[in-house]
């Protein structure tokens, strides 16, 4: 996403918030919706079955999701939605904390610049 781009992304949540701005709604909607998220990619698996997610340790070597298959059109779009949301409640409290969505990003990426594949996320 363009730092422009985020920028009014930003702007725009923040009107759609104007009438709920209690940092506790958006804590916990930003929970929900974290949750949603992974449930859509977990049900794309375990309902719909367009997917396969696989279980098995992990080796640093093997850049590897585990994943078979890909999301189909429906999945796609459920997934899309429910992370959507979960952007919109994650740039809602950044804004009530007062942190650009852009400053996040731009740190975020200079950390990753500067631990490469070995920040352990
Ligand atoms: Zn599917």
């Amino acid at each position: 996403m363009e730092a422009d781009l985020i920028s009014e992304y930003q702007r725009r949540a923040e009107k759609v918030l104007e009438r709920n701005k209690s940092l506790l709604d958006i804590l916990t909607k930003l929970q929900c919706a974290n949750a949603r998220v992974a449930r859509s990619v977990v049900k794309a698996a375990t309902a719909c079955g367009c997917v396969e997610i696989g279980g098995r340790k992990s080796r640093p070597e093997r850049e590897d999701t585990q994943l078979r298959g890909s999301l189909c059109d429906e999945c796609r779009g459920t997934v899309i939605t429910e992370m959507g949301e979960a952007l919109f409640y994650t740039s809602s409290l950044a804004s009530a904390l007062g942190i650009g969505l852009r400053e996040i990003v731009e740190s975020d990426l200079c950390r990753s610049d500067m631990m490469g594949r070995y920040s352990l996320r």
